[in-house]
């Protein structure tokens, strides 16, 4: 069975766009693969979170993640910082990855611009770490967004000069996953562009229900159709967007119907929207307070992540110090 390896930044609550553009890919993934999934605590460091959030922010993200689905029964669900093997990698990688192609990262480029007060070296090696956390568990395919890609790249790139300088077809070269058409963006509500942590407009899968009606009743829309059959604005297009992945089929065709016709109510089709995101995140919302409550289970979950990741990472390392040349006395 293959293996896939993905990464989870523990900042911020599960949107819905996280949820039909990432998670609903892991559901799918974890039936068929080998999956292991970490809260990528250390790569969280380069942005220096305060000490007193830390634990926090992982627990929370932990339940959130379980509630909507992942289970630790079929996948290997653990926190990064936990096997501390991966940090070892990134030491060895380090001094294979070289500090031009490094400084040439987009992501690395992005990032000195948007914290110049914070440099630091773990941003420049954030390439390195991500290397090392797909390839110490031999990682076959890795589901990584736009952003993303290249630093798989980089992935690719230090796997195959390991295997080059030491002579061996040691690492797999991991290929980025193929969602095929499954991607989708979820749209925000604010006329235009994604839901995402940064543009401040994520609908939480943990949100109350009040405070989402009141979300939706404010989406961006625009002044109405004028004559029959005329084509969507954004900000339309984005409500029924987000009715698709919500809603039931005969609700959607209800209101594109209402629209063509120009005798839709946009009140109307909010109240439906809302209605329907209350349905579908109420069981996950309460399911979240669950887990998150639960600290016997979390740490359980926890602790068989831990157990399974361990024992996949640290026979990686005794197999790169043999090859790089380590010997015991
Ligand atoms: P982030 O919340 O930015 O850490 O995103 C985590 C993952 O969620 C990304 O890699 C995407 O796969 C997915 N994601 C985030 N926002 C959206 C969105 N608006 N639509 C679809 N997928 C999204």
């Amino acid at each position: 069975m293959e293996t896939v390896v993905s990464g989870i930044r523990p900042t911020g609550n599960l949107h819905l766009g996280n949820y039909f553009g990432a998670v609903r890919n892991f559901l799918k993934m974890q039936e068929n693969y080998n999956c292991y999934f970490f809260i990528a605590d250390y790569h969280s460091l380069t942005t220096h979170p305060n000490p007193k959030d830390l634990h926090g922010n992982v627990k929370q993200v932990l339940a959130e993640y379980l509630a909507a689905g992942l289970d630790p029964e079929k996948s290997t669900i653990y926190i990064q910082s936990d096997v501390p093997a991966v940090a070892e990698l990134t030491l060895l990688l380090n001094m294979n990855a070289y500090l031009g192609e490094l400084e040439r990262t987009t992501s690395f480029k992005d990032k000195a611009r948007q914290q110049p007060e914070n440099v630091n070296a773990g941003l420049l090696t954030y390439p390195v770490l991500m290397a090392a956390d797909i390839i110490i568990h031999q990682a076959h395919k890795v589901p990584v967004g736009k952003d993303q890609e290249q630093n798989l790249e980089m992935t690719r790139k230090f796997a195959s000069r390991f295997n080059r300088i030491y002579k061996q077809d040691y690492f797999n070269i991991p290929r980025p996953f193929n969602f095929g058409d499954e991607l989708i963006k979820i749209p925000g509500l604010d006329g235009s562009g994604k839901m995402g942590k940064s543009e401040n407009n994520g609908i939480f899968l943990a949100e109350d229900p009040k405070s989402i009606r009141k979300k939706v009743m404010r989406a961006v829309t625009d002044s109405g159709p004028t004559e029959p059959n005329s084509p969507l604005s954004e900000p339309i297009a984005n409500l029924f967007t987000i009715m698709e992945v919500v809603s039931k089929e005969e609700t959607i065709e209800f209101f594109k119907e209402e629209y063509s016709k120009c005798s839709i109510r946009y009140g109307d089709l909010k109240k439906q929207l809302a209605k329907d995101i209350i349905e579908f995140t109420t069981p996950i919302r309460e399911k979240i307070e669950a887990i998150a409550s639960d600290e016997q289970y979390l740490s359980k979950v926890a602790k068989m992540g831990r157990e399974k990741a361990m024992e996949s990472a640290e026979k990686t390392v005794r197999e790169v110090r043999e090859i790089i040349g380590f010997r015991p006395f």
